[in-house]
């Protein structure tokens, strides 16, 4: 039956793994993947979600389609904040997601199905940044959706390209949609400014695009949960409607327990439980309803005042080794004398640095050095340790000089 089948190409971070796993030398360093790791190069497992797990699931029942009430309540008081008046006022519908991939997939799906901009007959089409992550183009290209980009980035500033960003979303159709990344953009690191996030929301505002907000990393950037949900919040108190994914594969350490939420921040309260109810209908089709064991998890911590304020401290932890991995690899360029300017590798925030390295050099790393990026020059600096900082200098040094 399937000998027409064509192999698809691989991921373009997933076959990076793949060919770490493959590559027999010992001392080889796997920096592709965006997932923390401790100062050893283990995975991690946060001490709170420990202590939550020594507790036994009370059954293993179905949950419901929408998930566990309580997880999607906190979770959305989390990125919005307790006091959010779009909470108060009930306009708001969070569904539990399979992570942040299942979020905007699912997110997709409903705006492929409803969103009925007044201005075209033409299907929605989705800006996302370019660059952005490399499953975005592709989760809602499935759902049917067009996709195109907005500018984000300068290279030669290794910053925001401010300008490009807002031309672009000036000069699309009005009430486009476009993602938005919470904070700590992935893959270049780059994070709008607070003086640019109001002029990004006066021009969402003037051309009424549909903002898909897209928070993977909240608490896990700057380490303070409120500090990067600034962009979600300011939007929110603005008033207009918008979508939200998050994910708690970063923050609580919860990768392959996929635990996310999905939200709609709606404008009148009277429109609640049709959207909840066509998103339960989504969801039904899809997969029927989540697991349960994550959302069990996270749900206790964001719930329990003692165990929230354990799991901030862990947070400070994580995004603390990784902003002195960056430290540590910028003194180490410096010293090494490796030429061009390093310094965008601790401007920029989260667990990725977008090091600025072309194709053949990130290759010439893999070859020489066994040391495994993304081809576009992303770097996690999570998968840095002090032992291997010096290893990745010696290989950025060697590679530049090529
Ligand atoms: N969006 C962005 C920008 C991401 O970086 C990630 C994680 N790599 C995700 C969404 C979703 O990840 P997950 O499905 O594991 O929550």
């Amino acid at each position: 039956h399937w000998s027409h089948v064509p192999a698809a190409p691989p991921d373009s971070i997933l076959g990076i793994a793949s060919l770490y796993r493959n590559d027999p030398e010992k001392k080889k360093l796997n920096l592709s993947v965006g997932a923390y790791r401790d100062d050893n190069g283990n995975p991690a497992v946060l001490r709170v979600v420990r202590k939550v797990e020594q507790e036994p699931a009370p059954d293993h029942e179905y949950i419901p389609m929408a998930g566990i009430p309580s997880f999607c309540q906190a979770a959305v008081q989390l990125i919005l904040g307790e006091k959010a008046q779009s909470i108060k006022e009930k306009r708001v519908v969070t569904v539990q997601s399979l992570s942040g991939t299942g979020a905007l997939r699912v997110g997709a799906e409903f705006l492929c199905q409803f969103y009925r901009p007044a201005a075209t007959t033409e299907k929605p089409c989705v800006y996302i940044p370019r660059p952005s992550w490399g499953n975005h183009r592709k989760v809602f290209q499935s759902a049917g959706l067009k996709v195109s980009e907005y500018k984000y980035f300068d290279p030669v500033s290794c910053d925001v390209d401010a300008k490009g960003l807002l031309d672009d979303l000036t000069n699309i159709p009005s009430q486009s949609i476009i993602v938005l990344h919470a904070c700590a953009h992935n893959p270049t690191g780059a994070d709008p400014s607070k003086q640019l996030w109001k002029q990004i929301l006066q021009v969402v505002i003037q051309k009424q695009h549909l903002v898909f907000f897209d928070s993977a990393y909240q608490g896990f950037a700057s380490g303070d949960l409120e500090k990067d949900a600034f962009a979600v919040r300011m939007f929110e108190q603005s008033g207009i409607e918008m979508l939200i994914a998050q994910s708690f594969a970063k923050n609580m350490g919860l990768y392959g327990e996929r635990v996310g939420a999905l939200s709609f921040v709606c404008k009148d309260s009277s429109v609640v439980a049709s959207v909840q109810s066509q998103l339960e209908t989504i969801i039904r089709s899809m997969y029927s309803s989540p697991p349960a064991n994550g959302a069990r998890i996270a749900s206790r911590i964001l719930n329990n005042p003692v165990l929230f304020e354990e799991w901030k401290q862990e947070l400070l932890e994580m995004s603390g080794r990784i902003q002195e991995m960056r430290k540590l690899l910028f003194e180490a360029l410096v010293s090494r004398k490796t030429p061009g300017d390093w310094s965008h590798i601790t401007k920029q925030i989260g667990m990725f640095s977008f090091t600025g390295l072309n194709v053949e050099q990130v290759r010439y790393l893999r070859e020489k050095y066994h040391i495994y990026m993304t081809e576009d020059g992303r770097a996690s600096m999570a998968g840095l340790s002090r032992e291997t900082v010096p290893l990745f200098a010696d290989g950025i040094h060697d590679a530049v000089l090529q």
